[in-house]
C-alpha cells in the first residue's frame, strides 16, 4: 500500500508498511471450531454428564438462545439429562439491591463447598433485557466463589419476558444437575414477580432483609413474606447490631400472624453478618434442618411436583401469549382495537373477545 505521507514534500517522516496478517494463526484451529459447532446432542449430554463445565456452560448457551434450531438440540439435552437430574438441594435468595446478596452468596458458598460438593450460583434477574446484562450471578461480585473449581456462577440469561427468563434458569438447574452439581443457589432481586418465578425452582426460598428505620416490615409485601423458609437479617456488626436484633423480633412477631404454611415448617428469623462472616452457620443449620423435616414430611417430594406442574402451565400460558402477539392478522387489528377502546367507542371485553374469536377462528382454517 501508498503511503501518501511518504511524499518527498514531508521531511522527517517514513511510514512503513504494515505486516500482512496470515488468514488463520494455526491451521488446526479450524478445525477446532468447526469441531465445536458440530457438537450433537449426545455430545452434549455426554459432556454434561462427565462433568466437564465447558461443555455445561455451551449447553446453557443453547438453553438460553432464542434461535429455534438451538432451541430443538436444547431441548434434546434437558430431556436427555432430566433422569440424571433431581440430585440437589436447590436454594433461592432474594433481597433488593444492596441487601448483600453477592457478599452473602460468595460467603454462603464457600461454607457449603467446604462441607463437600459442587455449587452452581445461577440467577433470575427481571430487569436483565432492558439493561442488556444482568448484575446478578456476576462472577466479580463473588471473588471467591469465582476463582473455586467445584463452583460454576452464570448470569441471567437476559431475553425474553420474566416468565421465558425463568424457565431458561430453570432448565439451566437441569443441566447443572446432571453435571453432579448437588447444591443449585437462584439468586432474585426483591421484585415481587421475579421471586414469585425463583420461589417456583427451589426447595428453599431466603429472604435477605436489612434492618432499618424500624419500618421495614411496611416495605415488604406479605406475600413475600409468605413464600419465605427463612428470612435473614444481614448487616448484624458494629453499631448496628441492636437494630438487626430489633428488626428479626419484629419480623418474628409479624410471621406470628400468618398461617403454618403447607410444609408444616415454621419460617425461622437470624441476623448475620455476610461481610464479617457471622451467623453463616447457623443459617446453614437452618436449611439443613428443613430439608431434612420436609424429607421426612413428604413435603419435599410433593413440592417439587408441583412446581414440575406449575412450569408446565407457565409454559404453556407463554407459547399460547406469544402465538397470539406475533399473529400477523392480530398485530394488524391491535391499533385500532386500542383506538376504539381508548374513545369508548367499545368496551374492553367485547374489543379482547373480537380478538380472540379473530385468532381462534384463524386456527380452525
Ligand atoms: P447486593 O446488591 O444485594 O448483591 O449487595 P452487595 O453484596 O453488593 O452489598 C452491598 C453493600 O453492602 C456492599 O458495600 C457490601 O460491602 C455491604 N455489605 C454486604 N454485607 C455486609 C455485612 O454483613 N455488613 C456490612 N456492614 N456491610 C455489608
Amino acid at each position: 500500500m501508498k503511503h501518501p505521507e511518504n511524499d518527498a514534500q514531508f521531511k522527517g517522516l517514513k511510514v512503513n508498511d504494515g505486516v500482512k496478517q496470515p488468514d488463520i494463526v494455526s491451521p488446526y484451529l479450524k478445525n477446532f471450531r468447526r469441531a465445536r459447532r458440530k457438537l450433537t446432542p449426545g455430545d452434549y449430554v455426554d459432556g454434561i454428564l462427565k462433568g466437564n463445565v465447558t461443555i455445561l456452560s455451551q449447553a446453557v448457551t443453547l438453553v438460553e438462545s432464542l434461535r429455534p434450531e438451538h432451541q430443538v438440540i436444547a431441548q434434546e439435552v434437558i430431556e436427555k439429562c432430566l433422569p440424571y437430574s433431581g440430585n440437589s438441594v436447590r436454594v433461592g435468595i432474594s433481597g433488593v439491591p444492596g441487601a448483600g446478596k453477592s457478599t452473602s452468596i460468595d460467603v454462603f458458598g464457600i461454607h457449603e463447598l467446604n462441607k463437600g460438593g459442587k455449587l452452581a450460583v445461577l440467577a433470575i434477574d427481571p430487569s436483565s433485557e432492558r439493561s442488556h446484562g444482568s448484575i446478578l450471578g456476576d462472577k466479580t461480585r463473588m471473588e471467591h466463589l469465582a476463582q473455586h473449581p467445584k463452583a460454576f456462577i452464570r448470569p441471567s440469561p437476559s431475553a425474553g419476558s420474566l416468565g421465558g427468563v425463568a424457565r431458561k434458569t430453570r432448565e439451566t438447574i437441569i443441566l447443572c444437575e446432571a453435571a453432579g452439581f448437588n447444591k443449585i443457589f437462584v439468586e432474585t432481586v426483591g421484585v415481587g414477580q421475579s421471586e414469585t418465578a425463583c420461589h417456583s425452582m427451589v426447595d428453599f426460598f431466603l429472604l435477605i432483609q436489612l434492618a432499618g428505620t424500624g419500618d421495614e416490615l411496611q416495605g415488604i409485601k406479605r406475600g413475600i413474606m409468605e413464600m419465605a423458609d427463612g428470612i435473614v437479617i444481614n448487616k448484624c456488626d458494629g453499631s448496628n447490631v441492636d437494630k438487626a436484633k430489633m428488626a428479626a423480633t419484629n419480623f418474628r412477631n409479624a410471621l406470628h400472624f400468618f398461617p403454618l404454611p403447607d410444609s408444616g415448617w415454621a419460617p425461622k428469623v437470624l441476623t448475620y453478618s455476610g461481610f464479617y462472616g457471622l451467623g453463616i452457620k447457623e443459617i446453614w443449620d437452618m436449611i439443613d434442618q428443613y430439608i431434612a423435616f420436609v424429607k421426612e414430611n413428604g413435603y419435599f417430594e410433593y413440592r417439587r411436583n408441583e412446581q414440575a406442574k406449575y412450569w408446565m402451565y407457565e409454559t404453556i400460558n407463554e407459547h399460547l401469549k406469544n402465538s397470539f402477539y406475533q399473529d400477523e392478522h392480530i398485530i394488524s387489528m391491535l391499533e385500532n382495537a386500542e383506538k376504539g377502546v381508548q374513545s369508548g367507542k367499545v368496551t374492553s371485553f367485547v374489543a379482547a373477545q373480537k380478538l380472540l374469536d379473530e385468532y381462534f377462528n384463524s386456527m380452525k382454517v
